[in-house]
């Protein structure tokens, strides 16, 4: 089916472009009322999810002819869903799904991007997304005493993930998780070395296989260990784990839960008490994949009524992105004492992107800067002089802008906050 199967969703797109801002209704002026990263930065329709839904309708019906411009448009997207939000505002029909079907569609007819494909090939390889990643995934637990699940019974599977195990500066959010965990006296484990890429990456990158070959041996391994609830500290580990395994009926029973909903309910419950003040002003940034794309999957059969409108029996759901991850890591950074949380403009299912996502952190790092230096400037235009995120790849992206711009402000994953309030 692939692409085919949102003819109907391309043909429906109006080319009202309100897939390039937030709503209307939700504008507070010129500054941030974009939302299309690569709209925003090409600034040529095509580099809309409009332009992009009329490119795929009219190569569904004249034939894929691939040319160098269309390639470029294609891989500079992150896949971060903010054009579906806002089109679904008004409108009913796929969006963000066309999108990534016409990656797949070109990674299927070899039109690849290099750098992606040396990914993958890692991937394959290593099981990891992190090409020259060395040493052992789970060498950043060594003196911890953490559990390994793959020979301990524990309620809880924290899963790591490739950037956080590998990554030298991001370890420390693997270790501020395990201390949060410890603290609050939970029963939990990792995989360890046996831990293996979530997968959800390489889906967004155009490899459906690579990712479907990873969420299977995952699941295996989760079955084997007897776990029944994983946490993840990565926001595309959380929606790989959450959304996509449900999507590709993989996930079962599996409880899935990201680690700020976790510290949410182990403050609720009492177990974890942030007692000591952590004095910054703070504004948060919704990732993606947390947000909007980790609302869960809606499982939905039915068919289109014939005739020329677009409706279907039984009446077709669409995730608008409203019932993401949203109020428990606010809620765990208002309960930390001395911390002043303040808002963007752009946030919730209207976050705009860090730039990291559908691979452009590896085909085009100046276009992830970019995206992420807009965020940047969002964020100090609030007065915050800290910029949380719930996500390595944020941090990562972040500090790699902020690097390049010289900008004062810092940025921490909310795990760094909590392990400092407790
Ligand atoms: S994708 Fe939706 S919002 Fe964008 S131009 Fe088409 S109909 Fe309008
Ligand atoms: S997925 Fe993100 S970058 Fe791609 S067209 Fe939609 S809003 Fe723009």
């Amino acid at each position: 089916m692939g692409l085919e199967q949102y003819k109907g969703d391309m043909e429906m797109c109006c080319r009202c472009s309100a897939c390039k801002f937030i709503p209307m209704q939700k504008v507070k002026g010129h500054q941030y009322a974009y939302v299309c990263p690569s709209i925003s930065r090409y600034n040529f329709h095509a580099y809309s999810a409009g332009g992009r839904l009329n490119i795929g309708a009219a190569m569904l019906k004249d034939g894929m002819k691939y040319t160098d411009k269309l390639l470029d448009i294609v891989y500079n997207c992150q896949l971060c869903g903010a054009c579906g939000v806002s089109c679904n505002y008004a409108m009913d029909m796929e969006v963000l799904e066309p999108i990534n079907e016409f990656r797949i569609k070109c990674v299927e007819d070899k039109k690849t991007h290099p750098a992606l494909d040396k990914i993958i090939a890692n991937l394959k390889k290593q099981g990891s997304m992190i090409p020259g990643a060395k040493g052992k995934r789970g060498a950043w637990a060594a003196g911890l005493k953490i559990k390994d699940a793959t020979k301990e019974k524990v309620d809880v599977l924290y899963h790591v993930g490739c950037l956080t195990s590998y990554d030298k500066n991001l370890q420390k959010l693997a270790k501020a998780t395990a201390k949060i965990l410890q603290k609050a006296g939970v029963n939990f484990g990792i995989a360890g070395d046996a831990e293996m890429c979530c997968g959800g990456r390489a889906y967004q990158m155009g490899y459906p296989k690579e990712f479907l070959n990873q969420a299977k041996k995952n699941m295996a391994m989760i079955k084997k260990a007897g776990v029944k609830t994983v946490v993840t500290s990565c926001a595309d580990g959380y929606q790989a784990f959450k959304v996509l395994y449900d999507r590709f009926d993989l996930k079962g029973e599996l409880k899935v839960l990201h680690i700020s909903e976790y510290i949410d309910k182990l403050i609720r419950d009492g177990k974890l008490k942030p007692r000591r003040k952590v004095e910054m002003a703070a504004t948060y940034h919704d990732p993606c994949r947390l947000g909007r794309l980790g609302e869960p999957w809606v499982h939905w059969e039915g068919k289109k009524i014939p005739g020329d409108r677009f409706v279907f029996d039984p009446p077709k759901p669409y995730r608008r992105g409203a019932n993401g991850v949203y109020e428990p890591p606010r809620d765990v950074l208002k309960a930390i004492p001395g911390l002043k949380f303040t808002e963007m403009t752009r946030i919730k299912e209207y976050s705009w992107c860090c730039g990291a996502g559908g691979g452009v952190i590896e085909s085009n790092p100046e276009f992830a800067k970019w995206t992420a230096r807009e965020r940047i400037e969002e964020a100090v235009s609030t007065g915050a002089e800290a910029l949380v995120t719930a996500c390595p790849w944020c941090e990562k992206i972040f500090n790699e802008a902020i690097k390049e711009s010289g900008s004062s402000l810092k940025v921490y994953d909310i795990v760094e906050l909590v392990e400092k309030a407790i």
